[in-house]
């Protein structure tokens, strides 16, 4: 059973409730090349983004809202460090929610600022506590950035931000190691009702990346607990979308549509090019967004009984390929056409 949140907006987008879980990536060109930034943003929402967030390292950087915002249709989120003026500018340039610890702010007059002007434009706040940013105090008390230092980090700074009553909040208590990060989300959700941000920090390259975020956010998820994913990955970020979209896809929790893809993993029986096969079938239909599972199996003596509930499939034979709709043979293809026919009978469905 999904865990009980807090609906909060972002921009157009709800999250929390029983609202679809939101994929995020963030922008990772340098926060002065405008042109650059929006190319990439267009290239985000291309791959399925919900909502993207931009680095706001300077006053520069704050044109960045405007000019994406011109021209993508996106939720905008503005990553801020320690500058409570910045957050309070990229509020009034427009911004959709903006990340920053209120523990870094400094004192009481400049945390109040900041959650008026949010409060005002109804702009969510959310606190991202990481192994590298639990505050001092809580370092001494724990030894070190322990799964509990985190959960009392976020919160502390939860608190610091409903002393003004102002709770549009959302929280992320991310770590580069999956066991800590899916053990502070699981504390966390059981004491609050925030909308939760989920992600493994620093996870790494795509090769260790996909798999430490869909492990930790996979099993979070599968315990109710998550409203928005990010997946980092030192790589293009549409790569972290279209993994953020797979994890939702392989425990069916994405709500766009989209085709289910199943394969078998080839054996001595195979005795057509399988591997490329189904390479090529699945980049044909990767932005298909009809609800079909479609199958591409090695053998006729496993191939279609094991994938009879697929709408549709291929089987390799001798040299040939036999494609089937479930469970039915409907036409042998010779293999090198196979995709092509698999693909418009798929447009015909
Ligand atoms: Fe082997 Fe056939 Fe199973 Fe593929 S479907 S793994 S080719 S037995």
């Amino acid at each position: 059973m999904r865990r009980i949140s807090k609906e909060v907006k972002i921009g157009k987008i709800k999250i929390g409730g029983d609202n679809p879980i939101a994929v995020q990536s963030m922008i990772n060109i340098p926060s002065f090349d405008i042109q650059k930034s929006i190319e990439q943003a267009v290239k985000l929402k291309e791959a399925g983004c919900d909502i993207i967030r931009i680095a706001v390292p300077d006053k520069e950087a704050l044109k960045l809202i405007d000019a994406i915002k011109s021209n993508v249709d996106i939720p905008l989120v503005a990553d801020i460090h320690f500058d409570y003026k910045l957050a309070i500018e990229a509020a009034n340039a427009g911004i959709d929610k903006i990340r920053i610890n209120p523990g870094n702010i400094g004192s009481e007059e400049r945390i109040k600022k900041v959650a008026k002007v949010c409060q005002e434009k109804n702009i969510p706040i959310r606190i991202g506590v990481n192994s590298g940013s639990v505050e001092r105090h809580l370092l001494e008390k724990y030894g070190s950035a322990t799964s509990q230092a985190m959960v009392e980090s976020a919160i502390y700074n939860a608190k610091l931000l409903q002393k003004f009553d102002f709770d549009n909040i959302v929280i992320s208590i991310k770590s580069s190691s999956v066991l800590k990060t899916v053990e502070s989300y699981k504390m966390l959700a059981n004491m609050c009702d925030y909308p939760l941000h989920l992600g493994i920090t620093e996870a790494g390259t795509e090769n260790m990346g996909v798999i430490k975020s869909s492990v930790g956010i996979g099993s979070l998820l599968l315990d109710g607990i998550g409203d928005t994913i990010r997946v980092s990955l030192t790589d293009d970020p549409c790569k972290e979308v279209k993994t953020g979209i797979n994890i939702l896809k392989s425990i069916d929790m994405y709500k766009k549509g989209g085709i289910d893809f199943v394969s078998c993993p080839t054996c001595g029986r195979t005795r057509i090019n399988l591997i490329k096969i189904a390479k090529e079938a699945e980049a044909a239909l990767e932005n298909c967004k009809k609800n079909l599972k479609v199958a591409i199996m090695g053998c006729v003596v496993n191939g279609p009984g094991e994938a009879k509930d697929a709408d549709i499939g291929i089987t390799g034979a001798d040299g040939v390929g036999i494609l089937f709709k479930k469970g039915k043979v409907i036409k042998k293809v010779p293999e090198e056409n196979l995709v092509q026919e698999l693909v418009k009978e798929v447009e015909n469905m």
